[in-house]
């Protein structure tokens, strides 16, 4: 079928047949290099989105591309009934990394969630507890039903009724709160160690360390949600490492395979074992495409540094983000790890936004007025310094207008 390749023309196809659940900018993108991509009339855009925290190591990445096609070539596909050598391989490295035991690899954020949720309750019905997990207001753990019970907003909620019971919400760093809700109820706390979607917000050493210990002291599991701060892109492999805490279960997606779809529920052996034979499973997670794409984005990560780089270049984003805010008032705060970063606004944030969006830069406006900025960790320095001058245009812009 032949289609008309304007931007225009593909958002006409867009209103007449996909779901009406996105809200989309109105360009159509075709091809990405390194941290740039283009819309289909050849307009150049520095993507400070990547695709939110996927395309860690960038667009188009050789080593990613080669492994692709390679593996492409030989097996895309199997059934879990067999092991493959790029899953055995990725498990391997996984467990290295983390310094967890085991994991069961799925296709999607939510269903690494859905994972660690079921592993969790296994768990603690085999210990004589209730299946209740404590969860974080401003959280986001994904969109199937059990996930947004978990998250717990009410725009997210609404229409979906009855909501997967199992749930309690507490105030994000608040520990008197988690205390008062500790019985027998409860399976495990499930948090993001850095928060995206509910504006970059970080975990408090010692509210995490807190959490630890009483997870410890009843038999609770600690889940931490690593979708999104994950595989590299706080600076670590793990956020949870900035903290040195040790969760019993971890999730991972969206960076892991450089936008092949992808999840991962990591968990330590005393608690993995809950689970019996025939108690999870998936068709396509794991499969051998999908592993061999993580496999060359973690080589990737360590050969080229971007461990460093993502701590390197957050630190210069916040720097003269810092400094900006002398003359740019309407930068409220700018906080974040390593390339996740929020800068909080006193204006709206979705204009500014769209008027980068203009000036030919992705970004992403977050809960109650931050800009999300979670870059490829290998951002090109005069990308980073584009983008700078990009966000405080546009902030000038949208306020001189207010
Ligand atoms: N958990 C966190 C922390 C996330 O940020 C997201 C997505 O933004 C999810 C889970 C859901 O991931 P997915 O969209 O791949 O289902």
């Amino acid at each position: 079928m032949d289609i008309d390749m304007t931007n225009e023309a593909l958002h006409v196809l867009d209103q007449k047949h996909y779901l009406p659940t996105f809200k989309r900018y109105p360009i159509a993108l075709e091809r990405g290099s390194g941290s740039k991509v283009w819309d289909v009339e050849g307009k150049e855009y520095i993507d400070a989105l990547a695709g939110i925290a996927v395309s860690n190591i960038g667009h188009s990445h050789q080593a990613l591309t080669f492994a692709i096609a390679d593996q492409a070539s030989k097996l895309i596909h199997t059934s879990n009934f067999y092991v493959t050598p790029p899953q055995m391989d990725l498990v391997t490295r996984l467990t290295e990394l983390s310094g967890l035991d085991r994991v069961f690899m799925a296709n999607s954020g939510a269903e690494a969630v859905e994972g660690a949720i079921k592993i969790a309750r296994k768990y603690a019905a085999k210990n004589g507890r209730g299946g209740t997990i404590i969860t974080m207001k401003n959280a986001f753990h994904g969109r199937t039903l059990a996930t947004i019970a978990a998250t717990g907003k009410e725009g997210m909620l609404n229409g979906f009724d009855p909501i997967t019971p199992g749930f309690a919400h507490v105030e994000f760093n608040n520990i008197d709160q988690v205390e008062a809700l500790i019985d027998d109820s409860i399976a495990g706390i499930m948090l993001e160690v850095v928060q995206g979607e509910g504006g970059v917000n970080l975990v408090d050493a010692d509210y995490l360390r807190h959490l630890r210990a009483l997870c410890d002291q009843h038999k609770m599991v600690l889940i931490l949600d690593e979708v999104q701060c994950g595989l590299g892109r706080t600076g670590k492999m793990f956020a949870y490492e900035h903290y040195h805490a040790k969760p019993d279960i971890v999730t991972l997606a969206k960076g892991l395979a450089g936008g092949v779809p992808i999840g991962a529920v990591l968990a330590r052996e005393h608690v993995a074992q809950a689970i019996d034979w025939g108690d999870h499973g998936t068709t396509f997670g794991g499969n051998p495409l999908a592993c061999r794409a993580a496999i060359a984005v973690i080589e990737v990560i360590n050969q080229e540094g971007l461990l460093d780089a993502a701590m390197n270049t957050g630190a210069h984003i916040k720097e003269q983000l810092n400094q900006a805010r002398a003359q740019y008032p309407e930068i409220l705060e700018v906080r974040g790890l390593g390339l996740m970063i929020g800068v909080q606004l006193s204006i709206d944030a979705k204009e500014v936004v769209n008027r980068m969006l203009e000036h030919g830069v992705l970004s992403n406006a977050t809960a109650n007025n931050v800009i999300r900025l979670v870059p490829p960790l290998n951002i090109a320095p005069e990308d980073v310094e584009r983008l700078l001058s990009v966000l405080l245009l546009s902030i000038k812009e949208i306020s001189a207008h207010g």
